[in-house]
């Protein structure tokens, strides 16, 4: 499903004296099967922009087309899985299958659920035998986030919306749902984030946006995006990436045993 925001604004609270003008004038295309990651400070407009691309927030200016139709709400949210920061917090069940089943239920009430969350939970490398019937409210970092991916995947979604998917998770819980993430993308199925684990995300960006207070200050392909000297978006990993780009070596497709063997030796490494 391709996406497109015109002119787009949003405030809270609008006509009181607490009015906040979140995003004003977007203009942004997305293409299906496309990685977008949208980075920017906290307040910048990333939470607010995803909920407009969800159809949870409805701009009072601009529209929202996909696949080219002005469309809200309910036809919307069934095509399109959207997980808030932390989603586990909002773990309800007795058990992972009933917390993945939750949203199938809603969606496709009548359909045995059960197929649907055991596809669900292998697309994040779960088991349903194995996890189906602990409590959600036992599971380590990486599991817990896995599920809750889980529960947004499993009404077979054509564009995954993820809030800091990576925040709060140590190193191991990061590998893990980036794997899963991986997955999703070798579908060819839209993904949407707002992160700031630049360095993480980066292997499976194709698009990266800038939002500053409210606007979009940058839209650039990753590639491009690399080679400009942005002071405030430079990570390690970055600056790996756009030397190896600009030495003709492509780190998109190099495996992080090389990208490490980089890192230690630098100038040196193609000669090892
Ligand atoms: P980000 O995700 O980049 O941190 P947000 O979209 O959450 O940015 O916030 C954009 C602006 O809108 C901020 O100034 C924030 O304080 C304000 N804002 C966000 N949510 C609300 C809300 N529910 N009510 C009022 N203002 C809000």
């Amino acid at each position: 499903m391709r996406i497109d925001l015109i002119d787009v604004s949003y405030a809270y609270h609008p006509g009181t004296p607490l009015e906040k003008l979140a995003v004003r004038g977007i203009n942004l295309s997305i293409e299906e099967g496309e990685t977008l990651l949208i980075l920017g400070k906290t307040g910048s407009g990333k939470s607010t922009l995803l909920q407009i691309i969800a159809s949870l927030l409805e701009p009072q200016d601009g529209i929202v087309l996909y696949d080219g139709v002005h469309k809200r709400g309910y036809e919307v949210r069934r095509k399109i899985g959207f997980a808030f920061q932390m989603p586990e917090d909002q773990f309800f069940a007795e058990n992972v299958f009933e917390e993945v089943a939750f949203a199938l239920r809603n969606f496709f009430p009548g359909r045995d659920p059960k197929p649907f969350v055991k596809k669900a939970l292998d697309l994040v490398g779960l088991d349903l035998e194995r996890i189906g019937n602990r409590s959600p409210f036992t599971l380590s970092g990486g599991e817990g986030r896995r599920v809750a991916l889980a529960s947004v995947l499993v009404h077979d979604p054509e564009v995954l919306i993820l809030d800091e998917p990576l925040v709060m998770l140590d190193k191991k819980g990061k590998e893990m749902v980036l794997k899963a993430l991986k997955r999703w993308k070798s579908f060819g199925r839209t993904l949407i984030i707002a992160t700031h684990d630049l360095d993480w995300l980066l292997p499976i960006a194709d698009r990266i946006v800038l939002m500053e207070n409210g606007k979009i200050s940058l839209n650039e392909d990753v590639r491009s995006f690399l080679m400009q000297d942005l002071k405030s978006f430079t990570t390690s990993k970055s600056k790996v990436y756009a030397e190896l780009l600009r030495r003709n070596i492509d780190p998109f497709e190099m495996s992080y045993d090389d990208l490490v063997k980089y890192v230690c030796w630098g100038e040196d490494f193609e000669a090892r």
